[in-house]
Protein backbone atom coordinates (compact mmCIF):
# COMPACT_ATOMS: atom_id res chain seq x y z
CA UNK A 1 0.00 0.00 0.00
CA UNK A 2 0.71 3.80 -0.50
CA UNK A 3 1.47 5.40 2.95
CA UNK A 4 2.16 9.00 4.06
CA UNK A 5 5.23 9.61 5.76
CA UNK A 6 6.90 13.73 6.66
CA UNK A 7 5.17 14.83 3.21
CA UNK A 8 5.75 12.57 1.02
CA UNK A 9 4.05 9.71 -0.32
CA UNK A 10 5.89 6.79 -0.73
CA UNK A 11 5.51 2.29 -0.56
CA UNK A 12 4.90 1.41 2.68
CA UNK A 13 8.24 -0.80 2.97
CA UNK A 14 10.13 2.02 2.15
CA UNK A 15 8.73 4.39 5.39
CA UNK A 16 11.47 4.26 7.78
CA UNK A 17 11.20 6.22 11.25
CA UNK A 18 13.82 6.85 13.60
CA UNK A 19 14.04 4.53 16.54
CA UNK A 20 14.73 7.50 18.57
CA UNK A 21 11.19 8.96 17.40
CA UNK A 22 9.04 9.34 21.01
CA UNK A 23 5.93 7.54 18.85
CA UNK A 24 8.33 4.29 19.21
CA UNK A 25 10.33 5.17 22.83
CA UNK A 26 7.56 6.44 24.82
CA UNK A 27 3.94 5.95 22.62
CA UNK A 28 4.01 9.84 22.69
CA UNK A 29 2.00 10.92 20.02
CA UNK A 30 -1.76 11.50 19.18
CA UNK A 31 -3.58 9.32 16.37
CA UNK A 32 -6.54 9.23 14.50
CA UNK A 33 -8.57 7.33 12.48
CA UNK A 34 -11.46 7.70 10.28
CA UNK A 35 -13.60 5.58 7.79
CA UNK A 36 -14.13 6.44 4.27
CA UNK A 37 -16.60 4.32 2.08
CA UNK A 38 -16.34 4.68 -1.64
CA UNK A 39 -14.24 7.75 -1.55
CA UNK A 40 -16.54 9.58 0.81
CA UNK A 41 -15.17 10.40 4.49
CA UNK A 42 -17.54 10.04 7.37
CA UNK A 43 -16.66 12.58 10.36
CA UNK A 44 -14.07 14.33 9.11
CA UNK A 45 -14.18 17.85 10.08
CA UNK A 46 -14.77 16.15 13.95
CA UNK A 47 -12.02 13.84 13.82
CA UNK A 48 -9.97 16.39 12.87
CA UNK A 49 -11.10 18.76 15.44
CA UNK A 50 -10.45 15.74 18.02
CA UNK A 51 -7.11 15.08 16.97
CA UNK A 52 -5.80 18.70 17.05
CA UNK A 53 -7.43 18.87 20.59
CA UNK A 54 -5.33 16.01 21.39
CA UNK A 55 -2.20 17.42 20.62
CA UNK A 56 -2.74 20.30 22.31
CA UNK A 57 -3.34 18.62 25.48
CA UNK A 58 -0.05 16.73 25.31
CA UNK A 59 1.37 20.12 24.38
CA UNK A 60 2.67 19.15 20.49
CA UNK A 61 2.68 22.20 18.69
CA UNK A 62 1.40 20.98 15.68
CA UNK A 63 -1.78 21.90 13.95
CA UNK A 64 -2.06 21.32 10.50
CA UNK A 65 -5.31 22.67 8.84
CA UNK A 66 -8.20 20.56 8.27
CA UNK A 67 -7.90 21.39 4.13
CA UNK A 68 -4.23 20.26 4.84
CA UNK A 69 -5.08 17.02 6.27
CA UNK A 70 -8.31 16.59 3.74
CA UNK A 71 -6.02 16.69 0.66
CA UNK A 72 -3.71 14.31 2.43
CA UNK A 73 -6.51 11.83 3.00
CA UNK A 74 -7.84 12.00 -0.54
CA UNK A 75 -4.85 11.21 -1.92
CA UNK A 76 -4.52 7.84 0.19
CA UNK A 77 -7.60 7.00 -0.66
CA UNK A 78 -7.00 7.61 -4.48
CA UNK A 79 -3.42 5.68 -4.49
CA UNK A 80 -5.26 2.88 -2.16
CA UNK A 81 -8.00 2.08 -4.56
CA UNK A 82 -10.70 4.26 -3.51
CA UNK A 83 -12.50 1.32 -1.75
CA UNK A 84 -13.98 1.20 2.37
CA UNK A 85 -11.32 2.30 4.02
CA UNK A 86 -9.99 3.26 7.08
CA UNK A 87 -7.63 6.38 7.24
CA UNK A 88 -4.91 6.04 10.11
CA UNK A 89 -3.07 9.16 11.02
CA UNK A 90 -0.30 9.80 13.88
CA UNK A 91 1.44 12.52 14.82
CA UNK A 92 4.65 11.95 17.21
CA UNK A 93 6.45 13.93 18.94
CA UNK A 94 9.63 13.43 17.19
CA UNK A 95 12.76 12.02 17.59
CA UNK A 96 15.43 13.21 19.94
CA UNK A 97 19.14 12.90 20.33
CA UNK A 98 18.71 11.13 23.93
CA UNK A 99 16.04 9.33 25.00
CA UNK A 100 15.28 11.60 27.74
CA UNK A 101 11.35 11.92 29.47
CA UNK A 102 11.09 16.02 28.94
CA UNK A 103 9.44 17.19 25.89
CA UNK A 104 12.32 18.53 23.73
CA UNK A 105 12.94 21.97 22.48
CA UNK A 106 13.21 22.12 18.25
CA UNK A 107 11.79 18.65 17.21
CA UNK A 108 9.95 18.30 14.36
CA UNK A 109 7.23 15.95 14.80
CA UNK A 110 6.39 12.82 13.00
CA UNK A 111 3.43 12.78 10.69
CA UNK A 112 2.21 9.51 9.45
CA UNK A 113 -0.71 7.99 7.67
CA UNK A 114 -2.02 4.62 5.86
CA UNK A 115 -4.85 3.37 4.70
CA UNK A 116 -6.11 -0.44 5.55
CA UNK A 117 -9.36 -1.85 4.27
CA UNK A 118 -12.89 -1.72 6.76
CA UNK A 119 -15.68 -3.90 6.39
CA UNK A 120 -18.43 -2.49 4.00
CA UNK A 121 -20.32 -0.40 6.20
CA UNK A 122 -23.27 -2.44 8.50
CA UNK A 123 -26.49 -2.89 6.44
CA UNK A 124 -29.37 -2.25 8.60
CA UNK A 125 -30.22 -5.99 8.18
CA UNK A 126 -30.81 -8.23 11.50
CA UNK A 127 -29.78 -11.45 9.64
CA UNK A 128 -27.02 -10.07 7.51
CA UNK A 129 -25.25 -8.57 10.86
CA UNK A 130 -23.64 -10.59 13.15
CA UNK A 131 -23.53 -9.82 16.71
CA UNK A 132 -20.87 -9.12 18.46
CA UNK A 133 -19.74 -11.76 21.97
CA UNK A 134 -18.34 -9.92 24.39
CA UNK A 135 -15.46 -10.15 27.68
CA UNK A 136 -16.05 -8.02 30.84
CA UNK A 137 -12.80 -6.88 32.75
CA UNK A 138 -12.09 -4.48 35.23
CA UNK A 139 -10.80 -1.42 33.14
CA UNK A 140 -7.56 -0.93 34.49
CA UNK A 141 -6.54 1.70 31.79
CA UNK A 142 -4.82 5.93 33.04
CA UNK A 143 -6.74 8.56 34.00
CA UNK A 144 -6.65 10.58 30.54
CA UNK A 145 -8.35 8.02 28.27
CA UNK A 146 -10.31 10.57 26.41
CA UNK A 147 -6.88 11.75 24.77
CA UNK A 148 -6.87 9.41 21.85
CA UNK A 149 -2.93 8.65 22.50
CA UNK A 150 -0.95 6.37 20.60
CA UNK A 151 0.35 4.83 23.79
CA UNK A 152 -2.50 1.80 23.74
CA UNK A 153 -0.94 -0.96 26.32
CA UNK A 154 -3.74 -0.58 28.33
CA UNK A 155 -5.94 -1.07 25.68
CA UNK A 156 -4.04 -3.84 24.03
CA UNK A 157 -4.68 -6.05 27.16
CA UNK A 158 -7.87 -5.49 27.61
CA UNK A 159 -8.80 -6.53 24.26
CA UNK A 160 -6.64 -10.09 24.35
CA UNK A 161 -8.65 -10.49 27.19
CA UNK A 162 -11.61 -11.03 25.53
CA UNK A 163 -9.72 -12.34 22.23
CA UNK A 164 -7.78 -14.94 23.93
CA UNK A 165 -11.47 -16.70 25.14
CA UNK A 166 -12.78 -16.09 21.63
CA UNK A 167 -14.30 -12.81 22.13
CA UNK A 168 -14.96 -10.21 19.60
CA UNK A 169 -14.50 -7.28 22.31
CA UNK A 170 -14.14 -6.69 26.03
CA UNK A 171 -16.22 -4.27 27.88
CA UNK A 172 -14.93 -2.59 31.00
CA UNK A 173 -15.90 -1.47 34.30
CA UNK A 174 -14.17 1.07 36.93
CA UNK A 175 -13.58 0.28 39.78
CA UNK A 176 -17.31 1.45 41.23
CA UNK A 177 -18.72 -1.02 38.65
CA UNK A 178 -20.01 1.46 36.26
CA UNK A 179 -19.14 0.90 32.43
CA UNK A 180 -16.96 2.82 31.11
CA UNK A 181 -16.33 2.03 27.43
CA UNK A 182 -14.97 -1.22 25.34
CA UNK A 183 -11.08 -1.58 24.67
CA UNK A 184 -11.47 0.49 21.16
CA UNK A 185 -14.92 1.37 21.04
CA UNK A 186 -18.13 2.99 23.03
CA UNK A 187 -20.67 1.09 25.12
CA UNK A 188 -24.85 1.68 24.98
CA UNK A 189 -27.65 -0.32 27.01
CA UNK A 190 -31.22 0.32 25.44
CA UNK A 191 -33.60 0.05 28.48
CA UNK A 192 -36.74 -0.11 27.80
CA UNK A 193 -36.73 1.67 24.73
CA UNK A 194 -34.07 4.47 26.47
CA UNK A 195 -30.16 4.58 24.69
CA UNK A 196 -28.20 4.66 27.92
CA UNK A 197 -24.63 5.54 27.56
CA UNK A 198 -21.46 6.71 30.19
CA UNK A 199 -20.93 10.31 30.14
CA UNK A 200 -17.67 12.08 28.71
CA UNK A 201 -15.39 12.43 31.10
CA UNK A 202 -11.65 11.21 31.77
CA UNK A 203 -12.42 7.42 31.54
CA UNK A 204 -13.49 7.24 28.11
CA UNK A 205 -12.76 8.14 24.70
CA UNK A 206 -15.23 11.17 23.05
CA UNK A 207 -16.23 8.50 20.43
CA UNK A 208 -17.02 10.39 16.90
CA UNK A 209 -19.32 7.62 16.03
CA UNK A 210 -20.75 8.20 19.87
CA UNK A 211 -21.21 11.56 18.86
CA UNK A 212 -23.04 11.58 15.39
CA UNK A 213 -25.47 8.71 16.89
CA UNK A 214 -26.40 10.73 19.39
CA UNK A 215 -27.21 14.01 17.29
CA UNK A 216 -29.02 11.81 14.73
CA UNK A 217 -30.88 9.88 17.38
CA UNK A 218 -31.85 13.55 18.74
CA UNK A 219 -32.74 15.16 15.84
CA UNK A 220 -34.31 12.21 13.58
CA UNK A 221 -35.80 10.14 16.07
CA UNK A 222 -38.30 10.26 19.15
CA UNK A 223 -35.56 7.65 20.87
CA UNK A 224 -34.82 8.86 24.47
CA UNK A 225 -31.03 9.23 25.46
CA UNK A 226 -29.66 9.17 28.62
CA UNK A 227 -25.44 10.17 29.12
CA UNK A 228 -25.14 8.57 32.63
CA UNK A 229 -23.45 6.07 34.52
CA UNK A 230 -24.36 2.50 33.54
CA UNK A 231 -23.63 -0.23 36.16
CA UNK A 232 -22.73 -3.47 35.55
CA UNK A 233 -26.12 -5.02 36.56
CA UNK A 234 -28.05 -2.56 34.34
CA UNK A 235 -25.65 -4.18 31.70
CA UNK A 236 -26.32 -7.42 32.33
CA UNK A 237 -30.05 -6.82 32.27
CA UNK A 238 -30.32 -4.38 29.21
CA UNK A 239 -32.85 -5.52 26.46
CA UNK A 240 -29.84 -4.80 24.49
CA UNK A 241 -25.90 -3.57 24.01
CA UNK A 242 -24.32 -1.53 21.69
CA UNK A 243 -20.74 -1.10 20.97
CA UNK A 244 -19.82 2.04 18.34
CA UNK A 245 -16.67 2.54 16.71
CA UNK A 246 -15.39 4.65 13.26
CA UNK A 247 -14.93 0.80 11.79
CA UNK A 248 -17.68 -1.15 13.78
CA UNK A 249 -20.48 1.92 13.05
CA UNK A 250 -22.99 0.09 15.56
CA UNK A 251 -22.24 -3.18 16.81
CA UNK A 252 -24.98 -5.31 18.21
CA UNK A 253 -23.68 -7.41 21.52
CA UNK A 254 -25.65 -10.71 22.06
CA UNK A 255 -23.58 -12.09 24.45
CA UNK A 256 -21.56 -11.26 27.64
CA UNK A 257 -19.23 -13.60 29.54
CA UNK A 258 -21.16 -16.53 27.87
CA UNK A 259 -24.78 -15.16 29.18
CA UNK A 260 -27.24 -14.00 26.18
CA UNK A 261 -28.18 -10.11 26.39
CA UNK A 262 -32.04 -9.73 26.16
CA UNK A 263 -33.03 -12.40 24.31
CA UNK A 264 -30.07 -13.15 22.87
CA UNK A 265 -30.59 -11.87 19.46
CA UNK A 266 -30.41 -8.77 17.47
CA UNK A 267 -32.74 -6.09 18.96
CA UNK A 268 -35.46 -3.82 17.00
CA UNK A 269 -33.57 -0.46 18.45
CA UNK A 270 -30.39 -0.99 17.26
CA UNK A 271 -32.17 -1.92 13.66
CA UNK A 272 -33.47 1.74 13.84
CA UNK A 273 -30.36 3.18 15.61
CA UNK A 274 -28.21 1.51 12.61
CA UNK A 275 -30.81 2.55 9.76
CA UNK A 276 -30.80 6.29 10.82
CA UNK A 277 -26.94 6.08 11.09
CA UNK A 278 -26.70 5.08 7.57
CA UNK A 279 -28.82 7.46 6.25
CA UNK A 280 -27.70 10.37 8.26
CA UNK A 281 -23.95 9.44 8.55
CA UNK A 282 -22.63 11.69 5.24
CA UNK A 283 -23.93 14.69 7.16
CA UNK A 284 -20.77 14.93 8.85
N1 LIG B 1 -13.02 4.17 22.65
C1 LIG B 1 -11.80 3.70 22.35
C2 LIG B 1 -10.91 3.24 23.45
C3 LIG B 1 -11.38 3.64 21.00
O1 LIG B 1 -10.16 3.17 20.69
C4 LIG B 1 -12.27 4.06 19.98
C5 LIG B 1 -11.86 4.09 18.55
N2 LIG B 1 -11.12 3.06 18.07
C6 LIG B 1 -13.54 4.51 20.35
C7 LIG B 1 -13.87 4.58 21.69
C8 LIG B 1 -14.53 4.97 19.31
O2 LIG B 1 -14.16 6.20 18.75
P1 LIG B 1 -14.59 6.61 17.29
O3 LIG B 1 -16.08 6.49 17.22
O4 LIG B 1 -14.14 8.02 17.16
O5 LIG B 1 -13.92 5.67 16.33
Amino acid sequence: SIVFLNNEFMPMEEAKISPMDRGFLFGDGIYEVIPSYDGKLVGFGPHIDRMNQGLEMIGIQFNWSHEQWQSICQQLIEKNGNGNLGLYLHVSRGADEKRFHAYPDNVEPTVYAFAFDIPAANIPDKSKVKGYRVATTQDLRWQRCNIKSTALLGNVMHFQHGHGQGYNETILFNAENNLTEGSACNAYIVKDGVVITPPLDHQLLPGITRHMLLDILRKHSDIKIEERNVSMEEVMSADEVWLTSSSKEIAPVIEIDGKPVGNGEIGDTWLAAQTLYTQHKHDY
